[in-house]
């Protein structure tokens, strides 16, 4: 099970995450795009991180729509819309819920991926965060019918997403940014699989229990 807790916990550390790693992902768009990736998630995060205190009690549902509703106002740029959705759907498959069991958690993150795809319409291989957050959820949904438990499983989808992201160094992008630069974005990994990447370590970080937020009770 992750508790109500934790989910508030994973939103601080990712926060963090990103924040350490703002000059990082700013980079990487500077590569292929117009480097403002790191700025653009560490805004939106640093945001959601100041108004954790006041969702604390919140169900999971309501605490992802208050994320979402933060992301699409504060972030610019293309992943703003698409965290946005990415937490909107997660939000829309957890009415009502305080903890989720490992079925929750698929259905979680396979509605956010479908939200980002809907949205954002890159197919696998086109060099965007789907290329993360696909693999992720496939790996998740074998771990499911082989019953293991979520943090097993997402052991096995960070591995596969940390996979995910080192695949998009060769692809050529073919949405966003960095497509308008053609074969000039080959070679370098994208921002923001790379911010995705994060997202989904730092859940598993806190469910396995290896990293813990000032949230902790
Ligand atoms: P912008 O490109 O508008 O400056 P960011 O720099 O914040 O926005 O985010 C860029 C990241 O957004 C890319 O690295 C990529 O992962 C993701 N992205 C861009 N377009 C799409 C899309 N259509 N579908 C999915 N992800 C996308
Ligand atoms: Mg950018």
């Amino acid at each position: 099970m992750v508790t109500q807790v934790q989910i508030i916990e994973w939103l601080q550390v990712f926060a963090s995450v990103i924040n350490h790693h703002k000059e990082e992902l700013t980079e990487l768009d500077a590569a292929i795009g117009d480097a403002d990736h790191g700025i653009n998630m560490d805004r939106g995060f640093k945001k959601v991180s100041s108004i954790l205190p006041s969702i604390e009690g919140k169900d999971i549902s309501s605490i992802f729509k208050t994320v979402s509703m933060t992301l699409i106002s504060s972030v610019g740029g293309a992943s703003g819309p698409l965290y946005g959705t990415w937490f909107l759907r997660a939000s829309s498959v957890t009415a009502g819920k305080q903890e989720l069991t490992t079925n929750d958690l698929l259905n979680l993150l396979q509605a956010g991926l479908n939200g980002v795809i809907e949205r954002g319409k890159a197919q696998l291989g086109d060099k965007t965060m789907v290329d993360v957050l696909s693999p992720a959820v496939t790996t998740f949904e074998k771990a499911v019918n082989e019953s293991k438990g979520s943090v097993e499983a997402l052991r096995l989808a960070v591995a596969a997403a940390e996979q995910g992201l080192k695949d998009t160094i060769p692809m050529l992008a073919k949405k966003g940014r960095a497509s308008y630069l053609g074969d000039r974005s080959i070679g370098h990994q994208d921002p923001g699989g790379t911010s995705a990447y994060f997202m989904l370590r730092s859940l598993l970080e806190v469910v396995e229990g290896s990293r813990r937020s000032k949230y902790r009770k």
